[in-house]
């Protein structure tokens, strides 16, 4: 790994920049989509390698089926569970997952209690549940309860990797850390702007990238 130091250093100008040329393009978004903070717990489990369209069809069966909560996803049969969610594929390890997750917030006094305690405490609680990494926890951090963490998923490593901001495949948590040592501890704004990031991979910067209409095709070094 020699000369291939893991390091992601942003400045705050030019995550600042790529903020602000992604909000005047997408305007703010309505991101996360969810009734209750429980319901951005269990989008976060069922969104594993599954499409948003596919978890909503998820949620709307647990919901119709009285499942939209910690106290029923506990007191439901894995089968009845499983069932609920299969729309979102992979059902049988995501019905495990839900139950875990659900175990330890029943075990830290419910979601409201879990909220109180402080940041260190929630995320190592929540990457010690089975079935739990990083980006499903800080996606539950930033968005059901509104802790300022960075959430980086594969649309953030590919602009990264194309705006030549980093390399791409850097461990979770130096990007994570780069990201929240140039900005402000700020929750809009991390929740904003990863939703943008994720709203512009796939309108332009796709697996194959629309360039010639990107807004950020100007200061890109890597678009075509
Ligand atoms: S110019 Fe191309 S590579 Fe760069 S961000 Fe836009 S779509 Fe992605």
């Amino acid at each position: 790994m020699a000369g291939r130091a893991p390091l992601f250093n942003p400045s705050a100008e030019a995550l600042t920049a790529l903020y602000a040329a992604l909000l005047a393009r997408y305007g703010r978004q309505p991101w996360w989509p969810a009734e209750t903070p429980f319901e951005v717990v269990v989008g976060a489990v069922l969104t594993q390698n599954a499409a948003w369209t596919n978890v909503e069809k998820a949620i709307a069966r647990l919901r119709s089926r009285d499942l939209l909560s910690l106290d029923a996803v506990l007191a439901a049969e894995h089968d009845a569970l499983a069932d609920a969610i299969r729309p979102s594929g992979y059902f049988n390890v995501k019905a495990r997952r839900l139950r875990s997750v659900c175990a330890f917030l029943d075990d830290a006094g419910g979601m409201q209690r879990f909220a109180r305690r402080d940041l260190a405490t929630q995320r190592s609680g929540l990457l010690a549940v089975h079935g739990i990494g990083p980006e499903t926890a800080d996606d539950i951090l930033l968005y059901a309860l509104d802790r300022p963490v960075f959430v980086i998923d594969v649309y953030t490593r590919r602009l990264l990797q194309r705006y030549r901001l980093a390399r791409g495949d850097e461990p979770y948590e130096v990007l994570r850390a780069g990201f929240e040592a140039a900005l402000a501890a700020d929750v809009d704004l991390y929740q904003q702007f990863h939703a943008l990031i994720v709203v512009h991979a796939k309108a332009a910067c796709r697996k194959t990238p629309l360039c010639p209409t990107c807004v950020l095709a100007p200061a890109c070094p890597g678009g075509r």
